[in-house]
């Protein structure tokens, strides 16, 4: 295959796959980037915040020139239990020197396929994948063009979640329960100053909040809402092993799917203020990986790697997910794996160049060092018995009704031995969070 049409074929124009083929280009690299949709960013979902460092050391016009939502300068996570809710909010306008932003990818995936076509990458939209075959000196992309074919060196899969190209490949074969998570996500139009008033924010500060506990004990459950600019984002996002026992057993003796409690976790109390308006501008679904370091799958095969959601490269922290920032860098690893390859003409290294630079990258650090965080996260206690214990201590703080005699910590000592958890849990873990977190 002497004579291919480009050195690399980047398969998915979301935040991934654009950072890898960007990169390509810059260096004088011939690179197609293919995407199914008509436009990007039509078919992406996220919630979400940008931690957006990374992007700001490879695009000169981010963040300036970027259509981005609002700076994130306040985070929140709530603790649902009952009528109660107990936040921690953190607001730094320090915050505001980090290029953190949330994002439409309908806006933003435009803007940055336009700035990778500005350095030369070869854009065909419309153009699904169908399969991928290595031979002995090269790659073919097979899409479903007429004469779709395309030759190349080697292929970067950064087609999300349901990888073609991990499947095809046979780099991935199958997902498990346990590492998937669904998620459903409405987006409300709610207007500016409103939403500057409901969240007490300025100008185009941004807040972000996350809710656990509802419904009380479901482990994996939680629920996320952002400020946009016009728009706020609220969604639920659910492990699949989770709902399935939801659905099995019947939570109220019915099943309950995931857009049904997103709903009703809406029409609470605490949060129905913040998430009126009838205005729905996107409703969308999705799976999310929700793998630990220790079960990520396989991610290369000779001349194939495959990068972001199509990698499981995306770790949900309990107070904060990273995805977005975790597929731009494993796209600018790859590229960088392409880059030698081009040097020394040696591309079957090319998976493997990509796999161990990716080990030392602050993406496999991360999810290295949060290893039993997915394991953590799974623990009914997290979503029943403890919000429980902190709602009971803080209402014997401040209700002039509940027998408030005596010093906080026996409060919270009673409120502990009323609770399903035992000395030995709570040691446990004590112990686990740490290490987790
Ligand atoms: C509800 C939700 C909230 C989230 N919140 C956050 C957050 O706050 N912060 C954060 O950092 N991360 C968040 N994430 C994770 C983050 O959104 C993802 O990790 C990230 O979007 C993955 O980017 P990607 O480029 O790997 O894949 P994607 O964005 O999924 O892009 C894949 C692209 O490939 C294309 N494609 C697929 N198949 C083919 C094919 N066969 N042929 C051609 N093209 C194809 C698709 O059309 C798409 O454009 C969230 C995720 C969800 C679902």
């Amino acid at each position: 295959m002497t004579d291919v049409a480009f050195d690399v074929v980047v398969v998915g124009a979301g935040r991934a796959g654009v950072a890898a083929a960007y990169r390509l280009a810059a260096e004088g690299i011939d690179v197609a980037l293919v995407e199914r949709a008509k436009q990007p960013g039509m078919k992406n979902v996220t919630g979400g915040v940008l931690y957006g460092s990374i992007l700001a050391d490879l695009v000169p016009e981010f963040p300036d020139g970027a259509p981005l939502e609002r700076h994130v300068v306040e985070h929140n996570i709530k603790l649902l239990h009952g009528d109660a809710e107990v936040s921690i909010g953190y607001r730094d306008l320090e915050l505001r020197d980090e290029p953190n932003y949330t994002l439409m990818l309908g806006k933003f995936d435009r803007w940055f396929v336009e700035r990778a076509v500005e350095q030369g990458v070869a854009f065909l939209s419309e153009t699904s994948v169908r399969d991928v075959t290595q031979e002995p000196d090269g790659v073919v992309v097979h899409t479903d063009r007429q004469n779709g074919d395309i030759e190349c060196q080697a292929v970067v899969g950064a087609d999300g979640v349901n990888t073609t190209v991990g499947r095809k490949t046979g780099i991935q074969r199958t997902m498990r329960n346990e590492d998937m998570a669904l998620s459903v996500k409405k987006v409300i139009d709610v207007g500016r100053n409103e939403i500057n008033q409901r969240f007490n924010l300025n100008s185009d500060e941004g807040a972000a909040y996350i809710y656990t506990g509802f419904p009380e004990g479901a482990p994996t459950i939680g629920y996320f809402l952002y400020t946009f600019d016009e728009y706020i984002s609220v969604g639920a996002v659910g492990g699949l092993e989770t709902l399935s026992w939801l659905g099995d057993e019947g939570y109220d003796e019915s099943g309950t799917p995931l857009y049904s409690l997103l709903e009703r976790f809406m029409e609470l109390d605490t949060v129905r203020p913040y998430v009126q308006g009838d205005d729905i501008e996107e409703y969308q679904g999705i799976l999310v990986p929700e793998h630990s370091y220790d079960t990520l799958p396989d991610r290369q095969d000779r001349r194939v790697a495959l990068v972001g959601d199509a990698a499981g490269l995306v770790l949900n922290k309990g107070y904060t997910f990273r995805g977005l920032d975790y597929g731009i860098k494993s796209g600018l690893v790859a590229a960088e794996a392409a880059i030698a390859c081009t040097d020394d003409g040696n591309w079957d290294k090319f998976g493997q160049r990509y796999d161990s630079e990716l080990e030392d990258s602050y993406v496999l650090r991360d999810m290295k060092q949060h290893r039993h965080l997915p394991q953590f996260l799974k623990n009914e206690r997290m979503y029943g018995a403890y919000p429980g214990i902190a709602t009971e201590t803080l209402r014997s703080m401040y209700s002039a009704d509940t027998d408030a005699a005596g010093l906080t910590w026996r409060q919270a000592y009673r409120a502990f031995r009323r609770s399903d958890a035992g000395v030995i849990d709570l040691l446990k873990d004590g112990f686990r969070g740490l290490r987790s977190l």
